[in-house]
């Protein structure tokens, strides 16, 4: 990940995080030029400050992601759906209840094998089947 200086700063020897879309680092000071290309020489160091808040703002990014897949926002909504007809018809919402428990849970959702797996359980293709095909 790219680091970068404060800004004047006269040796630029500390790489800061910079805050994504600002020119500002993490640990509140301006932005200088990058300096990650230096990170082999001696001395150089990261802040402690921005690899923190840097590490904070990672992980709630990554919790935001996580509420977003296709299957948070689809539990989301049978959810809403279901709160909307508990309120509106609360007669339909016991039935459906009751339809839930009365239905087996869901299969598991099929796997699928491909290539070299998939021929150790079927076989290689007998010399009839290449024959067949050679002959188109
Ligand atoms: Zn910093």
């Amino acid at each position: 990940m790219d680091t970068h200086a404060v800004q004047g700063a006269a040796h630029q020897a500390t790489g800061h995080y910079r805050r994504p879309g600002t020119r500002t680092l993490y640990c509140g000071r301006p932005t200088g030029p990058r300096n990650d290309p230096f990170r082999t020489v001696r001395g150089w160091k990261l802040c402690r400050p921005c690899v923190k808040a840097e590490a904070r703002d990672r992980a709630e990014a990554a919790a935001v992601a996580a509420d977003h897949t296709e299957e948070a926002a689809h539990a989301r909504a049978i959810a809403s759906a279901d709160r909307y007809i508990a309120r509106t018809a609360p007669a339909v919402a016991r039935f459906l209840a009751e339809d839930r428990a009365r239905r087996p849970a869901p299969a598991p959702a099929p796997t699928y094998i491909y290539g070299a797996q998939q021929l150790t359980i079927i076989g290689t293709p007998r010399p009839a089947q290449g024959a067949l095909f050679a002959a188109h």
